[in-house]
């Protein structure tokens, strides 16, 4: 612990006022540079969030966002591109305040390894996320796990673009999913990666309801 109740001798303390003021000048250049770059971002428009890379957090991040949007009286939809063998937690909670959620059907998951029957799972799929993309009452479209859909070949990329693109201009959409397209990232507002530092499930321990799905 300090001293701090001893009195300073005269030279402490204007090093003291220097770092003070030091840092006073600083904090203020920083703040005339935030204030200049909010005075310029004023476009307003949907935007098109992408959540990618290998570790935890993309889907969970997105449905957050969902959870916000719904908080602001937002209408939000939900399609998920991959029916994996567990419930997700936030499906009943979210349904619950109003959004609507689509499954990708048909029983797709990791292990039918049938190409035929999964690329018409996803076709249909997307015939729903089209929907959804052309309807201007929908403010927010989160489209869960889509990369795969792309990257397997599903889907064309093209027409997942067009979509994109044609949507009503308010309308924001959240795509997930690791290893995400390039052609989405590139036409995408807002991009995140997500990088494994460390996994619980590396060191042995389960998925676990309420916290992973
Ligand atoms: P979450 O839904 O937890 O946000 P995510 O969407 O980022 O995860 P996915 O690849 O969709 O990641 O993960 C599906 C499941 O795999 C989740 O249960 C998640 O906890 C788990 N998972 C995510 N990243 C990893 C990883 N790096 N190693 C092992 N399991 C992972
Ligand atoms: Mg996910």
């Amino acid at each position: 612990m300090s001293d701090s109740n001893e009195p300073e001798s005269g030279e402490n303390k204007s090093v003291e006022k220097i770092k003070a003021e030091r840092h006073k000048a600083r904090q203020q250049r920083l703040k005339e540079g935030v204030d200049a770059k909010i005075a310029k971002a004023q476009e307003e428009k949907g935007i098109l969030l992408v959540l990618t890379g290998n570790g935890k957090g993309k889907s969970t991040s997105g449905f957050g966002t969902v959870a916000r949007a719904v908080g602001h009286g937002k209408k939000a939809a939900i399609v998920q591109f991959i029916k994996g063998n567990w419930e997700c937690g936030e499906r009943t909670l979210l349904e619950g305040a109003g959004v609507d959620f689509h499954v990708m059907g048909t029983g797709f998951t990791w292990e039918t390894q049938d190409k035929e029957k999964d690329t018409a799972a996803a076709v249909k799929a997307w015939d729903q996320a089209e929907k959804l993309l052309q309807d201007e009452s929908i403010d927010l479209v989160m489209l869960d796990e889509l990369t795969y859909m792309v990257s397997y070949h599903y889907l064309d990329v093209e027409r997942v673009i067009k979509a994109l693109q044609n949507r009503p201009k308010m309308q924001h959409v959240i795509v997930t999913g690791r290893a995400c397209h390039r052609a989405i990232i590139e036409i995408a507002d807002t991009v995140s990666e997500v990088q494994p530092i460390k996994h619980a499930f590396d060191a042995g321990i389960k998925a676990q309801p309420g916290f992973d799905y």
